[in-house]
């Protein structure tokens, strides 16, 4: 057994302080991976597993990857939701006295990736920290490549299902939680489903309280946490502080651009739930999980990314605040109305690069020369763009105007600096333009004089040789020489000195090229340092007006997102809502805004809505299937949720008295990958409505029940109809499509019930769906109808319509009629008083087994027969 190479012991002791993560280990122009981080890797990218010889018996199982294409390798391992350590040569080889020191100098997790690449640019990406003891929750979230830190509390009975709607809805990459913490096994799973996230455990020291607090305080620069309201926030300190300490540990660089610590009150937005965000469609679709066909796909009319990721956040978090919600409006309005100044703005903005992605760069010392033209062409509509909104803002626009800085100066230093077309590299040259620098600006003289000098030896000696074809030139090896072709040898002078034979010519030099030659190539390297030095000093003189870019940056996006929502309202005929407390949503002519832009040939037909907190509470919308009920129920809530983000809505008049949340429990979206069935899914979706609810929510219920026995099913849509209906107990705006026509019964018994169903007009056998919500119960399903345009095979339509026209005749209707009137009368009672006597739907089954005695025809019975139904009969009975 062999002792460890010195390079080999090196690696292992840099691995052992990095065990979680693949070490990526320079070697040269390598990136290598070494024993189970080369076994994975390998297997993982698809690249050839090798050894190589670390003084043990063995050879070390070795994997690498280029260094100049590693960050496809490392995006490819982060996304599979690995964690990577960079390990570099930090100091210059040939100066290094042994073996080259070498540290990791950054990791990156998936929650921390920096490369523009590995980024959608249309979304953040965030890292998120938790924390919970026995009497709160705190998380705090930050996407480091745009700077944005925020975090919130949760207290009370409710915190935990709170907390996890809320980080459902942030749909951080990477969650850093306390290595001691005790979570439960099935939460995180959960998550993981859902968000696809990792879970990094972080030593504990980080959550501590006073550790917090004191690096919130070392990364400000504040003498008190209070200077950001933070005070009696311990949930927030914990986790703020926490993530900060990831991130310095991460990334291991100061991180000028997270400037403030964004305190919010998760209250003070809309609460969707996921289950909500997915069955509106909001930011994706259900199905194919794509962004077109999507709310988001039709309100994103953006310019920039900075202002697509902004608007993201937006849709998922409606304002409740009615004030908040007037501003955009306002702001909204003005730009719809002034076409020029909305055309202008939005011309303007799309010469504008990602500010915000582009100042990260500037934080991480990984910008070039030409992100820096980018960011100057960018800022240089900054100026333009504030001028234009000069005297014109109104609402959200003024915070908007205010926060705009023009930043002339960073303009004016990267354009006296920066060449207008500079090459990728910043240690070759070309980067700086020569007026920035006397000493750069003398370099390049000498350099252009000396090339001068080189042309006029050329002409002087082709005279005095007589050679016409001498020429000067040069190469790696000899440098600058004097070529003459072999015919022309013989007149070569003596003080020529030969260098190099080619084929058909000779190379010589003399004293006075290579004198030459020293000034343009020692000009050449000190011009090569001295620009990589002025980039640097240009770097971070930008760097040190960084929080200035981000706010102007973060207020363009918002701007961007104001100018979409006006030429969205503008070219698909939005308007803009009244706001306010009334607690009603009245709707005029509304549609559905994506239904709508996918409706193909048939035009969409509008309708109105009122629901109020009376007398209109709760509709009970019938109707076939494919007649618009599913349609109608999500217009109503995107009308809503629109005119909460700020945007107009797609109706011809709208007022809406701001709603707190909004519940949808929509078809039967499948759940099965984590293992509940789906009538389980759609009774917990139901519970998390009934549980969470207030009177100001908006409740939207596609069908409910249909997962079991139609008995079953009808009873829990009875019953939960009752519940929210009733004003004592919930109270909520609700709109119900069902199959279950017996609910129609309910509307004059219940206050606030009504009854709707969307007409449809029979033609012979078949039906044509006008698609107009009309007041009164639907008298019929069509089911069969609707099979027909389905396009099932007419031989099934005629049994079916036979079969149908049977049971219809058969007393079993009759039956349930009878047992309905039954039940609605008790409605009255129970509506009365809550906690009286549920209604015993189990009549059903006694007047079964009555039924069912009436039918026995004992003459014609053999004995076992006989004995056969009593014991079915009694079986019946025991279970009621
Ligand atoms: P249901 O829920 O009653 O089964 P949907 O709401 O799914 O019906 O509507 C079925 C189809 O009818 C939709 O995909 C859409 O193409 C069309 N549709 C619905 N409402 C309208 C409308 N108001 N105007 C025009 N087409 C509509």
């Amino acid at each position: 057994m062999g002792k460890l190479t010195p390079m080999m012991k090196q690696y292992m002791d840099i691995k052992e302080q990095y065990k979680e993560y693949i070490l990526f280990f320079r070697l040269g122009d390598f990136y290598e991976m070494f024993f189970s981080d080369a076994k994975l890797a390998s297997r993982e990218l698809e690249i050839a597993l090798t050894g190589r010889d670390c003084g043990l018996g063995e050879r070390a199982p070795m994997c690498g990857v280029p260094f100049h294409s590693a960050d496809s390798y490392i995006g490819r391992l982060v996304d599979k939701g690995y964690k990577v350590a960079i390990c570099e040569q930090v100091e210059d080889p040939s100066q290094a006295k042994g073996i080259v020191k070498r540290e990791v100098v950054r990791i990156i997790t998936p929650g921390t990736i920096i490369d523009p690449t590995m980024l959608n640019e249309n979304s953040n990406n965030y890292i998120m920290t938790y924390f919970e003891d026995e009497d709160g929750i705190g998380i705090a979230y930050a996407d480091i490549t745009t700077g944005e830190l925020k975090t919130t509390e949760f207290k009370g009975k409710n915190r935990k299902n709170q907390a996890l709607d809320e980080i459902m809805k942030i749909n951080p990459r990477e969650i850093v939680i306390n290595e001691n913490f005790k979570y439960q096994d099935n939460e995180i799973e959960k998550l993981q489903n859902i968000c696809n996230l990792v879970f990094t455990p972080h030593y504990s020291r980080a959550f501590k309280y006073k550790n917090a607090e004191d690096i919130i305080k070392k990364h400000f620069n504040i003498f008190s946490v209070d200077s950001f309201g933070l005070q009696d926030k311990k949930y927030s300190i914990i986790v703020a502080g926490a993530i900060l300490d990831y991130i310095y540990d991460t990334q291991k660089v100061p991180l000028k651009h997270i400037d403030k610590i964004d305190i919010y009150n998760h209250n003070n937005f809309m609460i969707l739930d996921k289950f909500t965000r997915r069955n509106l469609e909001l930011t994706e679709t259900l199905r194919g999980k794509e962004k077109k066909g999507s709310l988001l796909w039709v309100v994103d009319k953006t310019c920039t990314s900075m202002g697509a990721r902004t608007l993201k956040q937006w849709i998922e978090e409606p304002l409740v605040n009615i004030k908040g919600i007037n501003a955009r409006l306002d702001s909204v309005e003005l730009l719809y109305e002034d076409i020029l100044l909305r055309d202008e703005l939005r011309e303007l903005l799309k010469n504008m690069y990602d500010l915000e992605r582009l100042s990260s760069k500037i934080v991480y010392g990984t910008v070039n020369a030409r992100d820096m033209i980018a960011l100057k062409n960018s800022i240089k509509v900054v100026p333009v763009i504030k001028d234009k909104l000069k005297g014109k803002v109104k609402g959200e626009l003024i915070n908007i105007f205010e926060e705009i800085d023009e930043l002339r100066d960073v303009f004016a230093l990267i354009d006296e600096a920066i060449e207008e077309d500079p090459p990728l590299a910043l240690k070759e040259g070309g980067i700086i333009k020569s007026k920035f620098n006397q000493e750069l600006s003398e370099l390049r003289s000498a350099i252009t004089d000396g090339k001068k000098w080189l042309m006029d030896i050329e002409s002087r000696e082709r005279k005095s040789t007589g050679i016409k074809t001498l020429k000067v030139g040069f190469n790696k090896i000899f440098g600058y020489y004097i070529e003459v072709t072999k015919s022309n040898i013989k007149n070569v002078p003596d003080t020529y000195i030969r260098k190099q034979t080619l084929a058909n010519s000779e190379r010589y030099i003399m004293p006075e090229l290579k004198e030459i030659e020293d000034k343009i190539l020692g000009a050449e390297e000190k011009i090569v340092k001295l620009e990589y030095n002025l980039f640097n000093e240009v770097r971070n003189k930008v760097l040190g007006e960084i929080n200035r870019i981000i706010t102007t940056a973060k207020a363009i996006a918002r701007l961007d997102v104001l100018l979409g929502f006006a030429e969205v309202s503008f070219i698909y005929r939005f308007n803009k809502p009244g706001i306010n407390d009334s607690k009603k949503i009245e709707l005029k002519n509304a549609r559905h805004p994506v239904v709508e832009r996918v409706a193909g040939d048939e035009m969409f037909v509008p309708n109105d809505t009122l629901l109020d907190d009376n007398e209109n509470r709760f509709y009970i919308i019938t109707g076939p299937n494919m007649a618009g009920k599913s349609t109608y129920l999500r217009q109503v809530a995107l009308n809503v949720l629109l005119a909460q983000i700020g945007c107009f809505v797609p109706a011809d008049e709208a007022v809406i008295g701001v709603v707190d949340r909004i519940f949808t429990r929509v078809g039967a979206s499948d759940d099965l990958f984590q293992g509940q069935s789906t009538f389980m899914v759609e009774m917990s979706e139901l519970s998390n409505i009934l549980n969470n609810a207030t009177q100001n929510s908006l409740i939207i219920l596609d069908e409910i029940g249909r997962g079991t026995s139609t008995y079953d099913g009808l009873s829990i849509a009875w019953a939960v109809v009752e519940y929210i209906s009733n004003s004592d107990i919930l109270g909520a705006k609700t709109l119900f499509a069902t199959h279950y026509h017996e609910l129609t019964e309910l509307e004059g018994k219940l206050k606030g019930v009504k009854n709707y169903c969307i007409s449809v007009k029979e033609v012979g056998d078949d039906i044509v769906f006008l698609r107009k919500i009309i007041r009164g119960g639907a008298d019929q399903s069509y089911g069969i109808q609707v099979a027909k345009l389905a396009g099932l095979p007419n031989e099934v339509i005629d049994r079916a319509r036979i079969i149908l026209d049977k049971l219809e005749k058969s007393d079993i209707a009759q039956e349930n009629e009878d047992i309905l009137k039954e039940i609605s009368m008790t409605v009255e009672e129970t509506s009365k008083d809550t906690s009286g006597e549920q209604i015993n739907f189990f009549n059903l089954n006694s007047n079964e087994i009555i039924e069912e005695l009436k039918k026995v025809n004992i003459i014609n019975m053999t004995p076992i027969d006989a004995m056969n139904k009593l014991y079915n009969l009694v079986e019946k009975v025991r279970k009621i």
